[in-house]
C-alpha cells in the first residue's frame, strides 16, 4: 500500500475484502474504507464467471505482434470503450519483418481515434513516444495474447519488476503460475502500470454482441447509430443505419466485413457460454 505522502506499507487483506489492486482507501484506526472508484476493468473466465481486475485505470494498452489473431484490436477496443478507459495500441517485435506494413494499415484503420505505438522490447527501440504517453498521469495495464511480449514490454518500462519472459502460461501444467498477485508499477518517466498476472495470461478480453454493436471502432463516431430497432445487430435488420451507411461509403465495406467477422465470433462464445451455465 502506497501513502500520499509516499510511504509504502505491506498490509494483508482478504481476498474476500472487495479491494483489487488501484483502488484508493482510508486508513482509520486499522480499517481501510474503500473509495468510490472512477473506473473498474473485469475479465471473464472459462466458465462466463466474471472478475474484477484492477479500478481507477485510465487506459488500456493493446499489445500485438505480428502474429497476433485478427480481431483481437477491435474486441479490446470495444472492451476498452466498455469500461471507460482510453485504449492504445502497442505494436511490439517491430524488429521483426512485416511489422511496418502492420503498423501502417492499422494506422490507416484507427489513426485520429486510437493512440499506436511501434515498439521493440528485445531493441529497447521506440519507446520514448510510449513513455512520454504513459507519463501524461496515465494508469493503465497492457492486454494481448501469450507470446507477444507484454512481460518484456514491463521489463523495459518498469526495469525493476524483472518478470521472467517467455514463461508461456500452461492452464494444464498449473504448478508454475500459482502466484495471482497483482502489483501496481510506477514508471520512471511518468505514469503507472498494473501487472496482474491472470490478465496477462487471460490474454483476451470478452465482450458481448451488444457491446460490439455500440462500440466496434468506426461506428461509434457516427453518434447515436439511429437503427430502427434498440438492439440492432447490424446484419440483416431492417432500418440498419450502419448498412445504409456502408451502402453509402461513409463506413468502409472492409470494415463492415471485419465487424460481421467478429459478430460471429462474439455470438458463437456466448452462445457457449450460456452452454456452459446449463451443464
Ligand atoms: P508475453 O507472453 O506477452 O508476456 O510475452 P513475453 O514477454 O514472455 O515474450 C514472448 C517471446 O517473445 C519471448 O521469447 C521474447 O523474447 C520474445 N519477444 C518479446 N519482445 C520481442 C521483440 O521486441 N522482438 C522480438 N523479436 N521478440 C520479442
Ligand atoms: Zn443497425
Amino acid at each position: 500500500m502506497a501513502f500520499e505522502n509516499g510511504r509504502r506499507r505491506v498490509v494483508r487483506v482478504k481476498r474476500n475484502s472487495g479491494h483489487v489492486v488501484g483502488d484508493n482507501v482510508v486508513v482509520t484506526g486499522g480499517v481501510l474504507q474503500r473509495m468510490p472508484r472512477r473506473t473498474e476493468l473485469r475479465r471473464r473466465d472459462g466458465r462466463g464467471g466474471v472478475h474484477l481486475v484492477a479500478a481507477n485505470l485510465d487506459v488500456l494498452g493493446i499489445v500485438i505482434a505480428h502474429q497476433s489473431p485478427a480481431g483481437f484490436v477491435d474486441r479490446a477496443i470495444v472492451a476498452a470503450r466498455v469500461a471507460e478507459l482510453q485504449p492504445f495500441v502497442v505494436v511490439n517485435k517491430s524488429d521483426l519483418p512485416g511489422t511496418s506494413e502492420l503498423f501502417d494499415m492499422l494506422n490507416e484503420i484507427y489513426s485520429g481515434s486510437v493512440p499506436l505505438f511501434a515498439v521493440s522490447a528485445v531493441n529497447r527501440t521506440g519507446f520514448e513516444p510510449l513513455q512520454k504517453f504513459m507519463s501524461q498521469g496515465c494508469r493503465g495495464v497492457f492486454v494481448g495474447s501469450s507470446g507477444v511480449g507484454k512481460s518484456s514490454l514491463l521489463n523495459v518500462l518498469c526495469p525493476e519488476i524483472d518478470l521472467r519472459v517467455g514463461e508461456v502460461s500452461d492452464y494444464k501444467n498449473q504448478g508454475r503460475h500459482t502466484t495471482t498477485v497483482s502489483t501496481l508499477h510506477a514508471l520512471s518517466g511518468g505514469g503507472e502500470l498494473v501487472d496482474t498476472p491472470g490478465f496477462r495470461d487471460f490474454g483476451l478480453v470478452d465482450i458481448t454482441v451488444e457491446e460490439l454493436a455500440i462500440h466496434y471502432p468506426g461506428f461509434e463516431e457516427h453518434g447515436e447509430i439511429a437503427c430502427r430497432f434498440r438492439n440492432c445487430r447490424h446484419r440483416t435488420e431492417p432500418g440498419c443505419a450502419v448498412i445504409r451507411l456502408v451502402e453509402e461509403s461513409v463506413i468502409q465495406a472492409e470494415r463492415y466485413e471485419t465487424y460481421l467477422d467478429l459478430l460471429v465470433e462474439v455470438e458463437a462464445g456466448q452462445a457457449e457460454a450460456r452452454s456452459k451455465d446449463w451443464r
